[in-house]
């Protein structure tokens, strides 16, 4: 800690001392289910997180999710209820404002195999759902920003935290919640695990689209007149094909569904096809749409069916900007500065980090725990990196903080 100040030091000793405190949090957080789906266990972490959160100068609140709309197997849309997503403002008139956000839904739903906490080696190596992705994040998050309060620097800065109940869903109910919040944001921090297991940051990302095409076509028997029909099953295998011609190095196509159909005697005369997009840059993803749009449109005409689109790229491509690297810049300094060698690199994956991006402001979306096999019943956290995390977070706000001097 040579190149520290004595401030600095302050607040990365009350980050190091947090370990315990941040242990419990994860065993705490962690032993409540809170899958994406599961409404009553994202109510019970939610009241908790606020409790914990409520240590901060400021008042959380739980904010109810947009209505979010998919299309069921027969064609029709419904909604999906979410949780709702927890959102504290702290000093919002300071002229320096940053945007801290992490989520509190997990990928194991209540009905999954995997609910119970254990050690992979004791004291050190935790094995649980969601104890690095992102329960021990939020832990990092929290105790980075107490740390941080301690500090006579604190009154420089404002933020906003959004810690959401649909981040492993896509976020669709909290995204204009993370827009509006991170709208005139100097930077932003998201606490998802670190993207290899030794602290490497995740950098450029590419952005993700789903997308349900509906298809009409029409009955008829397969003997009698199937002149008369319109195969929608086979006008969907179109479209998947149309769909993949343009994959490549900046564009991914997954067709990962066709729904309908019935018995062999009859000409289906409904499919939903099922299709996720992930392009690398913005002018990827326009080429992707526009991809989209003239293949629904052949695939229309040439079948003579009616085919309506739903959804969008919701999670825009997070490319590798100056500004981006400047913040990164920031980290690895600090982390230089507390022993820790920080580095970053691609990754194909998408979170909030994506839809923060979109908004003009830098962000780096995995200063959470090092850990691993997230996603898996192998999901594991570096028990030691809690402490080490939030050093960095906290010593990394300072600095950014600092810049308001
Ligand atoms: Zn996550």
């Amino acid at each position: 800690m040579e190149g520290l100040t004595s401030i600095e030091r302050d607040a990365v000793e009350r980050a190091l001392d947090a370990q315990s405190e941040m242990l419990r949090q994860v065993e705490n957080w962690a032993a409540v289910n809170s899958g994406s789906r599961n409404l009553e266990g994202l109510a019970t972490i939610a009241a908790r997180l606020a409790g914990a959160f409520a240590d901060l100068p400021g008042e959380p609140s739980l904010v109810d999710p947009l209505l979010v709309e998919a299309i069921d197997a027969t064609g029709r849309p419904y909604e999906i209820p979410h949780g709702r997503n927890l959102h504290m403002a702290i000093r919002p008139d300071a002229p320096l404002q940053f945007l801290f956000t992490g989520h509190m839904d997990t990928v194991f739903e209540a009905d999954h195999p995997f609910q119970a906490l254990s050690w992979i080696d004791a004291g050190t190596v935790m094995n649980g759902p969601g104890v690095a992705d992102m329960k021990g994040g939020i832990a990092v998050m929290l105790a980075a920003l107490k740390a941080v309060e301690a500090s006579p620097l604190a009154e420089r800065i404002g933020y906003e935290i959004i810690i959401n109940a649909d981040e492993e869903v896509g976020s669709l109910g909290s995204a204009a919640l993370i827009a509006e919040a991170a709208r005139g944001k100097r930077a932003a921090l998201t606490y998802e695990p670190s993207a290899l297991p030794d602290g490497t940051l995740a950098g450029a990302r590419p952005g993700s689209g789903n997308f349900s095409f509906t298809v009409r076509g029409r009955s008829a028997h397969a003997g009698r007149n199937p002149e008369d029909g319109r195969n929608a099953i086979v006008a969907a295998a179109d479209l998947a094909l149309r769909l993949t011609k343009e994959i490549g190095p900046t564009l991914s196509v997954n067709p990962a569904r066709i729904e309908g159909g019935g018995p062999n005697n009859v000409v289906p005369d409904l499919a939903i096809l099922r299709v996720n997009l992930r392009p690398a840059t913005n002018e990827d993803q326009a080429r992707a749409q526009s991809l989209i749009d003239a293949s629904v449109a052949m695939v229309a005409a040439e079948h003579d069916v009616q085919i309506h689109s739903h959804g969008h790229f919701a999670r825009p491509p997070k490319p590798l900007t100056p500004e981006l690297e400047a913040l990164f810049g920031v980290v690895r300094q600090a982390g230089a500065d507390l022993g820790q060698s920080i580095g970053w690199k691609p990754t194909g994956g998408v979170c909030d980090g994506n839809n923060i991006a979109a908004c003009g402001v830098p962000v780096i979306d995995t200063m959470g725990v090092r850990g691993g096999s997230i996603h898996s019943m192998e999901e594991y956290l570096i028990v030691d990196s809690l402490s080490e995390r939030a050093a960095l977070s906290a010593l990394t706000i300072l600095r950014l903080a600092g810049e308001g001097a």
